[in-house]
């Protein structure tokens, strides 16, 4: 009995392997053979921001990461954003608490998760900050992408609340959020945060966009 049991697992073992390493590692945008991951051009073709808050501008490869993490949850594109933005912060003071900005349940049921508590939670193991659940999104929203600044704003306008028993008084925080169009769902973000108290928020994300 014992034996067949190492047999089968010996078997399995070697079989994992074999689908491993038969299968071609390629460039998550181009499909170009390469490491795991994004290749270096497609890396290079990202086009920059200078600000501390934003890695990049929506467009390209770095808007098509984001679109499979965040809308085919793939969560190898998760990764690679993930190792982007902790560039931004990887001097940041321990002082700092890493937290999100809130989906409504709506959207949470159909995308399955927050990609922004996902890249909070990885960024908090990976640099050692803490990390904590501070906005719940208490009131359902349109979707910002079909309206104007104005629009936006108004859209958003006290749908986010501080969660129970969450004290945030006196503290520092890293606001996560993907991607900045206008700003008005940061900024109403940062309004809460301070309204209950936090001393101090820093804003990072991963893309800025325009209209
Ligand atoms: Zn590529």
């Amino acid at each position: 009995m014992g034996r067949r049991i190492f047999k089968l697992l010996d078997y399995l073992k070697e079989s994992v392997l074999q689908i491993l390493f038969s299968y071609p590692s390629t460039c998550i945008i181009c499909q170009e053979e390469e490491e795991e991951g994004i290749c270096k051009s497609c890396l290079r073709s990202i086009k920059l921001c200078t600000e501390d808050e934003y890695y990049g501008y929506y467009k390209g490869a770095l808007k098509e990461l984001i679109h499979l993490f965040k809308f085919k949850k793939d969560f190898l594109a998760g990764e690679i954003l993930v190792d982007m933005l902790e560039t931004k912060i990887s001097n940041i003071s321990k002082e700092y608490i890493l937290t999100y900005i809130p989906i409504g349940k709506k959207s949470k049921k159909t995308r399955g998760f927050n990609q922004c508590e996902y890249i909070a939670k990885l960024l908090s193991k990976r640099l050692d900050l803490n990390y904590m659940e501070t906005l719940i999104k208490s009131k359902e929203t349109k979707t910002q992408k079909e309206l104007s600044k104005n629009e936006r704003r108004e859209n958003i306008k006290d749908s986010f609340s501080i969660r129970d028993k969450c004290d945030i008084k006196g503290k520092k925080f890293i606001l996560i959020d993907d991607v900045v169009t206008t700003g008005a769902t940061i900024e109403e973000g940062i309004k809460i945060l301070k309204e209950n108290g936090a001393k101090k928020i820093k804003i990072l994300t991963i893309a800025k966009s325009r209209i």
